[in-house]
């Protein structure tokens, strides 16, 4: 065995505190690790399952330095955190992913520059940081969506443009920050893949999931066989390792891709962490995403996940807790765990917002076609 691999026994750090924090604790406590998250919120859902949680914000020196102290390898759960932390505690302690990844994860404009250098195809595109950008922008980039290029999620910081007027008004509601025009593509559906790259360069994949998005925010993950026509399983795949192999990536990736209504397949966007698409493998295969990042972080070996269910995954929305307007109570889990397959997972969220992730359904079965039964029922059940 490699002399530098950690062993459980050791604590692992998190930056961030949210439900894919919590999810990684999980997991990394299953294997015998003990954990430390880093969030200022003192009721994160991470924090609250973690052996040891520092209440400080992500550039907090002292917190920083007793999250280097007490963890043997950081990792992190979220890709907006300033690289500049990632950087201190790489000084101390192994951190994956490294720094340079979360920065181009973290700037739209940077990652379709990274796309462009890996040759893997992405929407047209401009950057738009200056007026003189802005009045450049080539009329075969309308309509388009104008996004920020730092900060934005589950389709926040987003402004869809018809026109050049539109587009300039857009930039002016957007606080003319640095921006991305991206343009409007038609969509059949989009997918998305999880690898994981360990410190060797060797890599492993999660099957390709076929993702379903309302209003911006992913709703449904579908993975079963003949969810995706295979050759656009091929390409997502070579197209996520050879976007991973250029990072020189270690740690879980997720890259998430258009596939157009004449069936090629375009690059969005990575996130250099678990995913959302990826808690399917929660209860659908043999290794989940969450176990890879700790099989990352600590470099421990990489085998090849599984899927062995069928899956459909429902993401669980605050908006459940609402009823005709009003706050209702909490859905009826007791029907839904009622069906077949059924796998709750909730984040310990207290206050339910709309459009607020509270947990998801993982549904799995003997077949596509039990599955999506069940997924339906479970839907009707939800709401
Ligand atoms: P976020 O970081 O919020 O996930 P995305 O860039 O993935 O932002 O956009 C959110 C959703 O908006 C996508 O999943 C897709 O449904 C839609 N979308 C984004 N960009 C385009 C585009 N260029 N053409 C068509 N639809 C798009
Ligand atoms: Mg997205």
């Amino acid at each position: 065995m490699s002399a530098d691999v950690i062993l459980p026994g050791a604590t692992l750090g998190v930056l961030g505190g949210g439900q894919l924090g919590r999810m990684f604790v999980q997991s990394a406590q299953a294997m015998g690790y003990f954990t430390a998250v880093l969030d200022a919120d003192p009721t994160s859902p991470a924090g609250l399952v973690s052996h040891h949680h520092i209440r400080t914000g992500y550039e907090d020196p002292q917190g920083l330095a007793e999250l280097a102290r007490l963890s043997a390898a950081v990792t992190t759960e979220f890709e907006n955190v300033p690289a500049a932390a990632l950087n201190l505690l790489a000084a101390q302690r192994p951190v994956s992913p490294a720094g340079s990844s979360v920065a181009i994860a973290q700037d739209r404009a940077q990652e379709k520059a990274h796309f462009v250098r890996c040759g893997v195809p992405c929407a047209p595109y401009a950057v738009i940081e200056t007026p003189a950008q802005l009045a450049a922008v080539h009329a075969s980039l309308l309509p388009g969506i104008l996004k920020t290029a730092r900060m934005g999620y589950d389709g926040k910081g987003q402004v869809r443009v018809k026109n050049a007027a539109e587009l300039a008004t857009a930039w002016e509601q957007l606080g003319r920050v640095a921006c991305v025009l991206e343009k409007m593509l038609p969509l059949a559906h989009e997918c998305s893949v999880i690898v994981a790259r360990g410190r060797d360069g060797s890599m492993v994949n999660l099957p390709v999931q076929r993702n379903l998005h309302r209003e911006g925010i992913l709703s449904v993950t579908e993975v079963y066989e003949g969810n995706l026509p295979q050759a656009q399983v091929e390409q997502a795949l070579a197209a996520a390792r050879s976007v991973a192999d250029g990072l020189d990536y270690v740690g879980v990736l997720c890259v998430e891709f258009f596939v157009l209504q004449d069936g090629m397949l375009v690059v969005n966007e990575i996130a250099p962490r678990p995913h959302n698409s990826g808690h399917y493998s929660q209860n659908a295969c043999d290794v989940s995403q969450f176990e890879l990042q700790v099989r990352c972080m600590t470099g421990l070996p990489l085998t090849q996940p599984r899927q062995h269910s069928p899956s459909i995954m429902l993401n669980l929305l605050g908006d459940l807790w609402f009823k005709d307007g009003e706050q209702a109570k909490a859905p009826a889990w007791d029907q839904v765990l009622a069906l077949p397959g059924c796998h709750l997972h909730l984040y310990g969220k207290h206050d339910a917002k709309r459009g607020r992730k509270m947990g998801h359904l993982n549904v799995t079965g003997p077949s596509p076609e039990a599955v999506r039964s069940t997924a339906l029922q479970a839907a009707a059940i939800l709401g």
